[in-house]
């Protein structure tokens, strides 16, 4: 069976490489934080030191970083060092995934570089959480060209269930985009509407169940209620452990802000959205889960 260079544990890396693992596949892990790689060693993971050691012998790298200077650095080199890049470490034939969310000027900027070394390259970002990551039931969003789409198919499946080609380089990270500038404008959308009932003497989980079974239904009410209790397995029943962190989705919306400036498109939900996640995260919510949105509404619920 091939060989996966993984690069990035963190909450959907690690679930990730996991799944890779059950499907037989020879994975080497690397991350700079060495305890989230350490983590994979007893489930057959090779735990490498560096880059460098991680690529070697592998036939496809996939990276699951923050953003997109992280990626940039990681394939490109540091500034200055672009013999540290993984363009200059892995070997001819050597298939690249990057499924972190991130511009897709960088990601172009990425693929560009690597048709200049002779290696493919495609966007993989996904969607559906910490949950669809531990499942296998991710939906992977590629951009690149068809060859590339193809053979990353053959990798993705074993992680995924849904995987779309969504057009060339950058592609992927475009229609990401836009599907987390939705997602943060109906968790804004579920917390108001939660809270406002909840103020009116509603019970949450009553009001939800009304919801999902009404035109209100969305993603959101379906598998991550942001009131704490109504759904025992969301991170909102758990303290708002994440899960996917307020400070990505701030991340992620900025990243819908610069491609509407781009194109001199309105976005005010997706505007409002993004103060809205400003504000959360000043108020010292960065690493708590995305649905802690609640608390700006609602403040504390006693569970
Ligand atoms: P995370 O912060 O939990 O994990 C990122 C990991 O990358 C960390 O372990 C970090 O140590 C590692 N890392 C950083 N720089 C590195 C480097 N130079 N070399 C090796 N490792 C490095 O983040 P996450 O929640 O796993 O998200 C990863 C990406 O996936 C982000 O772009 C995020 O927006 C996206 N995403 C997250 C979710 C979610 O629900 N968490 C869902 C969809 C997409």
């Amino acid at each position: 069976m091939a060989a996966i260079a993984f690069i990035g544990l963190g909450n959907m890396g690690s679930p990730m490489a996991r799944n890779l693992l059950k499907a037989g596949f020879q994975v080497n892990v690397y991350d700079i934080n060495a305890e989230a790689a350490r983590k994979l060693e007893k489930e057959g993971a090779t735990v490498a030191s560096s880059l460098k050691a991680a690529v070697t012998g592998a036939d496809t790298v996939i990276t699951m970083l923050p953003a997109g200077q992280h990626v940039h650095d990681v394939y490109l080199g540091p500034k200055g060092q672009p013999e540290a890049g993984l363009l200059n470490l892995v070997s001819s034939g050597t298939f690249l995934i990057d499924s972190s969310t991130i511009d897709p000027a960088t990601a172009k900027e990425v693929a560009s570089h690597a048709l200049q070394h002779q290696l493919e390259f495609v966007d993989a970002p996904v969607s559906g959480g910490v949950a669809g990551a531990e499942a296998g039931t991710l939906t992977f969003i590629v951009g690149g060209t068809d060859a590339a789409f193809h053979r990353a198919e053959m990798v993705l499946k074993h992680a995924g269930k849904n995987i779309f080609h969504a057009g060339p380089a950058g592609a992927g990270q475009m229609a990401k985009i836009c599907n987390n500038l939705m997602l943060a404008v109906q968790m804004a959308g579920a917390c108001e509407a939660i809270n406002l009932g909840m103020e009116n003497g509603l019970d949450p989980k009553v009001l939800s169940d009304i919801m999902l079974q009404s035109s209100g239904r969305n993603w959101v009410l379906e598998l991550y209620n942001p009131c704490p209790g109504v759904m025992e397995n969301a991170p909102a029943s758990k303290g708002y452990q994440p899960g996917f962190m307020s400070k990505l989705m701030l991340k992620d919306l900025g990243l819908g802000m610069d491609a509407a400036l781009q194109s001199q498109t309105a976005v005010p939900m997706g505007a409002l959205a993004r103060n809205l996640y400003a504000f959360h995260n000043a108020n010292g919510n960065e690493q708590r889960d995305f649905s802690s949105l609640f608390e700006f509404y609602h403040g504390e619920v006693k569970q």
